[in-house]
């Protein structure tokens, strides 16, 4: 039997931190791909996990005898709107691994059969929305944004019945770990507060050591979920990201983007901009990702009200002290990016207005987000290949007016041209996965069974920041009759 070397410590809570159970076997079990580079981090064996004994824990028809699975409780707002118990209704955690890093890790099947949280849910998951989680999260690990990351999928055997009947599939999903905010209001919401604290306290110990010398661990606890969701966000934005389900079950505390579902990058910038078919009212824009993000570690602060303080009112005080924290550490990392973006090392209070006057002209002119800014690189070096980024806008005049204000400001900041080049392609991605091409790659993967253009593009946006000849076809931005403009999670 194949060895994990699993190493387990969320079965050491109490039982009523989840449901265990076995995955659910498929018909027949085919390998999609192992990512090597995952496996390898992970100190697993790829060709192991390649074989056919691989191939069936991967999708849930053997359980190594290492493995303890469970499906994890939670809970969590949907749209703004609480629901009492959410929990893996289509996943399960086999088991953590500690990698060559010494960090630990969840290893989840998800798609891998019902559980008792699945309510109405067949417990599966289709090949296209699993591709498609595959794609993205390894493209944000290009970035060097924080994700879960795919180690395998297979495909099942077995059709799902969604609007259609798709090909089943099942993701194995490595995280830093799968502890929710929605975790949290899980059990706050039962007044179950030994439990909040059993969960802080385990929370502490995986990912804020340090807390537990503060003064008051479980505010440090707080204030570093804060941090990282308020980084987390900024670094979406800079690139683009639109998450599309901010839920707050799909809001890891470990400050790992979580839960692809239909999630989609920008191409020509407009803060508005939404693609998912459930988000009728835009709640999850791009632009409304950092209010969205402060409104979920909100909820996450009032489930842990009874940690902070005995009586209440001192309680809600250091919860808004601990919030107060966001739009600060979001700013510094939002405003910080931009910067980098256009080029500048140092800060002057004027860069923000500066970068305010870019986007909005990008805005107007409907320029793309990505090109344009990976094109002020070349225009940062080299006055002579303005004419690549005027053409982004449609009015490339807009363009002039600021590249003005701009090159003043660059002469006042440090390094020479081709350092200030490097620095800006090495954050300006040339590559991002665009819509219209993911749902090409997935389209033929899932009606043609040919996973070439899935790979190509994994290639692609897995190096976002290597222009390489021959992938112009990835950089650009998609035509008039190519747009995506909706996305689905097809769960
Ligand atoms: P999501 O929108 O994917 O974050 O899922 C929200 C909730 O619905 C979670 O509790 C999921 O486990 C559950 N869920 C989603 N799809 C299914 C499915 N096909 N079967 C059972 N549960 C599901
Ligand atoms: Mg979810």
């Amino acid at each position: 039997m194949i060895a994990f070397g699993f190493n387990n410590t969320y079965t050491r809570l109490p039982d009523r931190f989840y449901a265990r159970l076995a995955p659910t076997p498929v018909a027949k079990p085919g390998l999609v791909r192992i990512n090597e580079a995952v496996a390898r981090e992970l100190g697993l064996d790829p060709d192991a996990l390649a074989s056919p004994e691989g191939i069936a824990v991967l999708a849930g028809n053997a359980v190594p005898a290492d493995a303890d699975p469970i499906a994890l409780a939670y809970a969590g707002h949907q749209f703004g709107y609480f629901s009492p118990q959410l929990g893996d209704g289509r996943a399960l955690l086999l088991g953590e691994v500690v990698g060559r890093d010494g960090a630990r890790r969840d290893i989840q099947l998800k798609g891998s059969g019902p559980t008792p949280f699945s309510r109405n849910g067949d417990g599966r998951a289709a090949l296209g929305p699993v591709l498609r989680e595959y794609l993205i999260s390894e493209a944000m690990a290009g970035f060097g944004i924080p994700t879960t990351r795919a180690l395998a999928a297979v495909t099942t055997g077995q059709p799902v019945y969604r609007e259609t009947a798709l090909p089943g599939a099942v993701l194995t999903r490595v995280a830093a770990s799968h502890i929710r905010v929605g975790t949290f209001q899980y059990f706050a919401s039962q007044q179950d507060e030994e439990a909040v604290r059993l969960l802080a306290d385990y929370t502490i110990d995986r990912h804020d050591p340090a807390a537990r010398q503060a003064a008051s661990p479980y505010r440090a606890l707080l204030e570093g979920v804060i941090a990282r969701q308020a980084t987390l966000v900024a670094q979406w934005l800079l690139v683009g990201f639109i998450h599309g389900v901010m839920n707050t079950d799909n809001a890891a505390v470990s400050g790992e983007t979580i839960d692809y579902g239909p999630c989609a990058f920008m191409d020509a910038y407009d803060p508005r901009t939404v693609f998912s078919s459930i988000d009728e009212l835009g709640r999850y824009a791009y632009a409304n990702q950092p209010g969205i993000a402060h409104w979920n570690v909100t909820r996450l602060a009032e489930a842990m009200l009874p940690l902070l303080a005995p009586e209440t009112d001192a309680a809600v005080e250091i919860a808004k002290e601990c919030l107060a924290g966001f739009g600060p550490r979001f700013e510094a990392a939002y405003l910080g990016g931009l910067r980098r973006k256009i080029g500048l090392q140092s800060a002057e209070d004027e860069d923000r207005a500066l970068i305010q006057d870019l986007l909005s002209r990008m805005k107007d002119n409907a320029a793309d987000f990505t090109l344009t800014f990976r094109k002020l690189a070349a225009a940062a070096a080299d006055p002579a290949t303005d004419s690549g980024v005027r053409a982004e806008f449609t009015d490339p005049s807009a363009y002039d007016g600021w590249a003005t204000a701009w090159r003043t400001r660059l002469g006042r900041d440090a390094g020479t041209a081709e350092e200030r080049r490097a620095a800006m392609e090495a954050v300006n991605p040339a590559y991002i996965p665009r819509n219209h091409l993911v749902e090409e790659a997935l389209e033929a993967a899932v009606s043609h069974q040919d996973y070439g253009p899935f790979e190509a593009m994994l290639a692609v946006v897995t190096r976002p920041f290597e222009e390489r000849p021959g992938l112009e076809r990835y950089a650009k931005p998609p035509l008039p009759d190519q747009r995506v403009l909706r996305t689905f999670c097809g769960t």
